[in-house]
């Protein structure tokens, strides 16, 4: 599947959308999450266009795979959670249930978050 560029995220890196920035390097860009699901909930994206954790692991350069990792202790610190600790998400496709189709990882902290995952019925 073709990578839509016209997705929320890629809207947001071309500087089409606002968004509350929490990091930024050459490859990696952090943000607020909108509709946050904990007290911090912050998104860290690549900023080459792959649509999922899929997609960026088989075909990212290893600068960008290095940077993005690195990005995520760098972006946990910022936020507050580095030490408290956090959940790290990546939503992966239909059964995945990503909603947008650009690679992100949530990082979900400053408080509990509970248990792993409830499945549906
Ligand atoms: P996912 O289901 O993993 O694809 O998650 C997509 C996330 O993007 C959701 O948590 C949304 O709240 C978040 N989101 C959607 N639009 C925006 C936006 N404009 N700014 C920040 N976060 C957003």
């Amino acid at each position: 599947m073709a990578y839509d560029t016209n997705n929320i995220f890629a809207k947001i890196l071309r500087g089409e959308i606002p968004n509350q920035t929490v990091y930024e390097d050459d490859h990696v860009l952090a943000f607020r999450d909108i509709h946050p699901k904990a007290k911090v909930h912050v998104l860290v994206i690549p900023k080459g266009a792959y649509e999922s954790y899929e997609d960026f692991s088989a075909k990212a350069s290893d600068a960008e795979i290095v940077a993005f990792t690195r990005a995520i202790a760098k972006v946990s610190k910022l936020a507050g959670i580095g030490v408290t600790g956090y959940r790290a998400i990546a939503n992966t496709g239909a059964d995945g249930m990503q909603e947008v189709p650009h690679f992100h990882i949530h990082l979900l902290g400053g408080q509990r978050i509970g248990g792993m995952i409830t499945l549906p019925e």
